[in-house]
């Protein structure tokens, strides 16, 4: 058969008489960008017994030998950037300025991430007669990580970058709806020079995930996405092998703002928290609790055309249950920015998590009351409360059923020095923080008996 002046051939596994590959369409030109190959069932367990190959070289090593190894990450992903910011935006849609933050975080990641890998400690004790006790912090063995498709690197580095500083070996699921991202991370792997099996990148849907999250070599899973996929996450983790889950989860994050605020700093980071990334970040502060007739800003944005459906089925929803002020509509893949007003607490529009530039503002009479309405959601991931008064904003901060509470500011707050995550729905277990890497560590005890003490 003659290739020449035919289209290049798609690669694709054939394994249990299927293929399959994931087509993969850019939002705003509806055109085809790839076909990615689907890890199925068998691609999975390949993965793993290339983890579980690794391991053992690789949770040999000293913390500071693998921290030069993320410091050569750092410095091949620095060359590699820009090639990575036209894949997202091909497959996503995203805008470069977005892209330009996520630089920014990333960096400051791999350097908190090498700084302590080369410092993981346990404790000692010397309360015992007769012995000296002691905690090893050890990798778990072979982990995974699933991600979303909403903040590329980071969220990449969020899962690979920890589990690997401590010692474990990873296999890293990308969303179907930007698997390219990962791929290319993929090629800088290489270039770092990690030696095989330690990183694995697998793309795929639903029931690759799946595979993951039973699978018997995986020890911990680690999961960012939706509340009604981590359930399922749990309950395969559960019914396999009881790996260790974290979740991080949805969110519907609630904003106080008190009539002593200094008001346009409160607009003008509520208003970016609900429209960076068209929205589509889980801490956004999209219930608003204030006075939303001072409200008079307009802020036109792109969105990923492939939330367009959800997105603009929720604002439909929005329109029969309240007051639409500002947006409520699509031009294409483009969601206007929208605001919603005089709608019931309970309904839909807002208490369901839209993941797109659409806010609902409220007014409120007194903070026990507003304290109870904000906390009324199974969602506590984030919340905001504005105000001068500085008790106040401790008290409602602590009040706040959330694992996260900004004081005079907003989401999205990705800062490396403390721990993100959620409360109730929102899922459990932190990233980032003092404790990121020792997170991916189990704890063994060690009871030293000696004659001397
Ligand atoms: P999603 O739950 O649909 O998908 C997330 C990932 O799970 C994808 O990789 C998907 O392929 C995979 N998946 C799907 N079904 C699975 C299954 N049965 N088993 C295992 N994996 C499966 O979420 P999404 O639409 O990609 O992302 C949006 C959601 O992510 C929103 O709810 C948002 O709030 C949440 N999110 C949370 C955080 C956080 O840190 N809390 C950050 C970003 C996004």
């Amino acid at each position: 058969m003659s290739t020449a002046s035919q289209k290049p051939i798609e690669t694709r596994l054939f394994i249990n008489g299927e293929w399959e590959t994931i087509d993969l369409v850019n939002p705003a030109t509806s055109k085809l960008v790839a076909k990615v190959q689907i890890a199925s069932k068998a691609d999975v367990d390949k993965a793993a017994d290339a983890a579980q190959a690794a391991f053992p070289a690789w949770s040999a090593l000293t913390g500071k030998q693998r921290a030069q190894y993320i410091r050569k990450f750092q410095e091949k992903l620095a060359e590699a950037n820009e090639e990575l910011h036209d894949l997202e935006i091909a497959s996503m849609g995203k805008a470069r300025s977005t892209l330009a933050y996520e630089v920014v975080w990333a960096n400051e990641y791999l350097e908190t991430l090498a700084g302590q890998a080369e410092a993981v400690y346990g404790d000692s004790s010397l309360n015992q007669a007769g012995h000296l006790n002691l905690t090893l912090r050890q990798p778990y063995g072979v982990v995974a990580g699933i991600i979303p498709w909403n903040l590329g690197t980071p969220m990449w580095l969020w899962k690979v970058g920890p589990a690997i500083a401590a010692g474990n070996t990873i296999i890293l699921k990308s969303s179907e709806k930007s698997p390219l991202l990962s791929l290319g991370l993929a090629k800088v792997i290489a270039a770092a020079g990690f030696p095989p099996g330690v990183i694995n990148i697998i793309s795929g849907a639903g029931p690759t995930g799946g595979y993951l999250s039973a699978h018997p070599l995986i020890r911990k899973i680690s999961f960012t996405g939706s509340t009604a996929t981590g359930r399922k996450v749990q309950q395969a983790a559960a019914d396999s092998n009881l790996k260790v889950v974290t979740l991080e989860l949805g969110g519907k994050s609630p904003t106080i703002v008190f009539a002593d605020a200094d008001f346009k700093n409160a607009v003008e980071t509520v208003v970016l928290s609900s429209l960076v990334n068209v929205g589509q970040v889980c801490t956004a502060n999209t219930r608003v609790y204030g006075d939303p007739t001072n409200i008079n800003t307009v802020i036109g944005t792109v969105a990923d055309a492939l939330q367009v459906k959800s997105v603009t089925g929720l604002i439909e929803i929005g329109k029969t249950e309240g007051k639409l002020a500002i947006g409520g509509d699509a031009d294409g893949a483009y969601v206007h920015p929208t605001i919603f007003t005089d709608v019931a607490d309970n309904s839909q529009i807002n208490t369901k998590e839209v993941f797109g530039p659409v806010m609902v503002f409220h007014t409120f009479k007194d903070e026990a009351e507003v304290i109870k309405r904000a906390n009324d959601t199974e969602y506590g991931l984030y919340a905001s409360v504005f105000t001068k008064d500085i008790d106040r904003a401790i008290r409602v901060a602590k009040q706040l059923e959330a694992g996260m509470v900004g004081i005079n500011t907003a989401s999205p707050t990705l800062h490396y020095d403390v721990p993100f995550g959620g409360w109730k729905q929102s899922g459990y277990g932190r990233e980032m923080g003092r404790t990121w890497v020792e997170s991916w560590t189990q704890v063994k005890t060690l009871y030293i008996k000696t004659a001397s003490l």
